[in-house]
């Protein structure tokens, strides 16, 4: 008020008293005053751009201050030098607050993460401890009285890390000659567009990090390491205003959820975890199927590969089998971006099914959402796939040959540096490996054009299915996988009707019989019983009672539900031996062998069909094959591995139906077929005896000076030894060791020393009194090593007592076997154990 009538006064000044002094200097300027030379650009928040310096102002009326607004960031584009960044990697949204402080405006984060029951006294304690995040606090330039507008200058809001960090954070203890970030340079950082419409904003921003000079200049995707662009869209959105009622999880089905704590609540486990799922009301409420108001809209990108077109549309169209259960018709709709689309593919408004084929892939697919934090309510989403999961050839042999193995997926997550953990997905690089496993097996058993590209077909059909079930909401279901028996598993009148597993949301092996006359489906095609199931449950509009009776069906076989945070892929991690990765049918153990044997058999057979198929070529893709083929095996092992030790989970409510107990451990009969699968398909000294022909063309095609960096030489005893150890790692990890000793008393009649001694005999029984080969003398001396460092090394007080004692027991039973006996490589072999042994014995306090 005093200000407005201060530049009135300070007008009529100037016209009446003539000459006019000096300028008042805290005259006051009109937001017309103030963006004389901008261009104005209306929407959700007036924005002026200066066409000159092209700086920045915003306009907020008062009827949107105190009011909250929803953040979300995207990134459009990166170098995946930073790992799990690039275009279309989804940001967590967040809420804010417009608050005016004297004169001054601030945009202020609110904490979602409480909720107060506001009839209880309680509820009025609710702000006690909580931090809210100011953001940014920014002068006020001019105050129209009359519109009820004021103006501030924005490019400290959007050409800073204001609403964000972008820069990702530099890893204590990380390598000194890792690829670093320069600082943010304000000079370069630039507003490369605006785009404002009535319920959103976005603003894409270029973020420039520079540095005089750098250590590692990053891939081939930085051009110049000293000056490294990122690219991300802003975007605020207004406040849903509408009818969508929240949805509370429920801990046997896999929604993402934003999770919430009822701090009013009595009970023992005080979670209102809000459901991640789009606002879906029926056209007309009294029918019991209805199309929906506004369908989930879903656009195949321009970038679409032509002929693959109709297969995805197929696929994600798949999904309305739910939907239709759930009471909708129609629910999702695919079509196709024109090429002369006047929108972009980013635009939050569009959900979009977008194809790139990065520099480096971090990802086959993926599939992410965002939601409104408050209600839980999915505003936007799209689906990402990467063009490298088509290509026959694998880009980046680094990342294959790793793919076999446990730390793969430790180096994914590793990648990762969003704050939306949750949402990563490595479907489409497992399935990815896995059918080539199939292009592999089918070359080698003559299979036609048609059988092959029906395998491709299914797997696009698989992916697309699995990505847009994350849209849906939907997490990972890792336990789904083990629905039918290996008999059942390729009878196509089976699986057409249900799927091959209870979800699409696993991460299965390609289902591949070893019997050729007998082939089902390689990926499943539907959305499975389970899918189904949680779809009703997210999205029909259903009373209390009808949802307490849908979710006692969790018991159901069809329907059981793990995910990621379950699932055994890594070593010592998780329980459940069902729950896991890789894995195919309710007797994943035998199918585990049956894909171990018949890669033994495409292996004998791949190079005779290359000389034939490859003429002309380099030797690449049978070094290709030769990882792809080893990688089967390791992942067969590891899935056999999880059955020693393992628990069963049933996460079905007291008194429920069909429950058993939560914890169950894995039969004694079948923790011994497992450990006698091991000793025979994993450590014996015929264990990955791919053809020895093979090893003579294991060479990668010369490339400039690539293979400067290390010998090209094939490391065959690497690969093997690394496997072993994938296996030994989890074998030998002290949460299994402990495990097996805990459950003693719940059920487990497998022993830690019956175990122990069985896992000692297979490493060494077979050979030790005689000659040991070269493979077996590296897994022994691996063995010993892992066994030393349990009673010695830095790692021994995360083991048991009991553990150790075997542990020790062990390396005195190795010093007794490895008495002098054999060729000299083998007596040297043995030597070198009781020395270590010896050595190790003495250390022991
Ligand atoms: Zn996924």
């Amino acid at each position: 008020m005093e200000a407005q009538s201060k530049i009135k006064k300070g007008k009529k000044k100037h016209k009446t008293e003539v000459p006019a002094p000096t300028p008042k200097k805290d005259k006051k300027k009109t937001i017309k005053d103030l963006t004389k030379s901008s261009k104005k650009i209306e929407g959700l928040f007036t924005m002026y751009q200066d066409t000159i310096t092209g700086s920045l102002q915003m306009v907020l009326s008062e009827n949107q201050i105190n009011k909250e607004f929803i953040y979300f960031i995207q990134t459009v584009d990166a170098p995946g030098d930073l790992g799990f960044a690039g275009r279309g990697i989804y940001g967590k949204s967040k809420v804010f607050k417009i608050q005016k402080y004297f004169n001054k405006i601030e945009f202020i984060t609110q904490n979602t993460s409480f909720y107060f029951d506001e009839s209880k006294a309680i509820a009025n304690a609710k702000e006690a401890n909580i931090s809210n995040g100011n953001m940014a606090s920014l002068k006020v330039e001019a105050h129209d009285k009359k519109d009820g507008l004021y103006l501030i200058k924005a490019d400290g809001l959007f050409l800073k890390e204001v609403f964000s960090q972008i820069k990702p954070p530099s890893r204590p203890g990380g390598s000194p000659t890792a690829f670093k970030l320069g600082n943010l340079d304000k000079e370069k950082t630039k507003i490369i567009a605006i785009n404002n419409y009535p319920k959103n904003i976005d603003l894409v921003i270029e973020y420039i990090y520079s540095k005089p000079s750098t250590i590692n200049g990053g891939s081939n995707a930085v051009v110049d390491g000293r000056n490294v662009s990122i690219k991300v869209n802003h975007s605020l959105i207004e406040m849903p205003d509408n009818d969508y009622e929240i949805k509370l999880d429920d801990p046997r089905v896999g929604f993402f959820t934003t999770q919430v704590d009822d701090k009013t609540s009595m009970s023992s486990a005080p979670y209102r975890d809000l459901v991640h799922r789009w606002h879906l009301k029926k056209k007309d409420p009294n029918t019991a199927i209805s199309e929906p108001v506004t369908p989930i809209t879903w656009w195949m990108e321009n970038t679409t590969p032509k002929e693959i077109r109709p297969i995805i549309k197929k696929a994600g169209e798949q999904w309305n089998i739910a939907f239709e259960k759930a009471g909708f018709k129609n629910a999702i709709v695919i079509k196709q971006q024109p090429d002369d689309a006047e929108w972009d593919a980013g635009d939050i408004r569009y959900n979009v099914l977008r194809w790139t084929s990065s520099p480096q892939t971090r990802f086959g697919g993926y599939g992410p959402s965002f939601v409104n934090p408050r209600t839980g309510q999915i505003l936007g989403a799209d689906i990402m796939i990467e063009y490298a999961v088509l290509a026959g050839s694998l880009r980046g042999e680094k990342l294959f040959e790793k793919a076999a193995l446990n730390t793969y997926y430790e180096e994914m997550t590793e990648f990762i540096n969003t704050d939306n953990h949750d949402i990563y997905c490595a479907a489409g690089q497992m399935a990815q490996l896995d059918n080539m496993f199939g292009t592999i097996a089918n070359t080698v058993f003559d299979e036609d054009g048609i059988e092959k590209s029906k395998m491709v077909n299914q797997f696009l059909h698989f992916l697309i299915l699995h990505e847009m079930g994350h849209t849906l909401g939907l997490n990972h279901n890792m336990k789904s996988s083990q629905l039918h028996s290996i008999s059942d598993i390729n009878n196509e009148d089976i699986t057409s009707e249900i799927g091959l597993m209870g979800s699409v949301m696993d991460y299965p092996a390609i289902n591949y019989n070893n019997d050729r006359d007998n082939q089902g489906q390689y990926w499943t095609m539907r959305p499975g019983p389970y899918d189904i199931w949680a779809i009703q449950f997210g999205y029909q509009p259903m009373s209390e009672i009808e949802t307490k009776a849908l979710l006692s069906k969790s018991t159901q076989p069809e329907l059981v539900f793990g995910n990621d945070a379950d699932d055994m892929r890594s070593p010592g991690k998780a329980i459940d031996p069902l729950v896991n990765v890789n894995d195919l049918t309710n007797d994943a153990i035998q199918y585990a062998i049956n894909r171990i044997n018949l890669s033994n058999e495409v292996a004998k057979e791949v190079l005779a069909k290359y000389k034939v198929q490859e003429k002309g070529n380099s030797y690449q893709l049978l070094g290709n094959s030769y990882f792809v083929l080893t990688g089967q095996q390791a992942a067969a092992a590891n899935t056999i591995s999880r059955y020693i030790g393992g628990i069963y989970i049933d996460r079905g409510m007291v008194g429920q139906k069909g429950a058993t107990k939560p914890y169950t451990p894995v039969s004694l009969q079948d923790q011994k077929r497992a450990m006698t699968a091991l000793g025979k398909y994993v450590f014996s000294s015929n264990s990955f005896s791919a053809p020895k022909e093979l090893y003579n063309y294991l060479a990668p095609q010369r490339r400039g000076f690539n293979l400067r960096s290390k010998n090209e030489d094939p490391k065959i005893h690497d690969r093997v030894l690394g496997i072993q150890k994938s296996v030994l790692m989890h074998l030998l990890h002290p949460n299994t060791l402990q495990r097996i000793t805990d459950s003693g008393l719940y059920g487990n009649k497998y022993t830690l020393s019956a175990f122990m001694t069985d896992l000692n005999n297979a490493i060494f029984k077979s050979d030790i009194y005689s000659n040991v080969n070269s493979f077996r003398q590296n897994l022994q001396l691996e063995y010993t090593n892992m066994l030393i460092d349990m009673v010695t090394g830095k790692q021994t007080s995360k083991f048991t007592h009991n553990s150790k004692s075997m542990a020790l027991y062990n390396l005195k039973a190795i010093r007794a076997m490895a008495a002098p006996s054999g060729n000299i490589a083998s007596r040297a072999h043995k030597q070198h154990l009781r020395t270590l042994i010896d050595n190790a014995v003495k250390e022991i306090k």
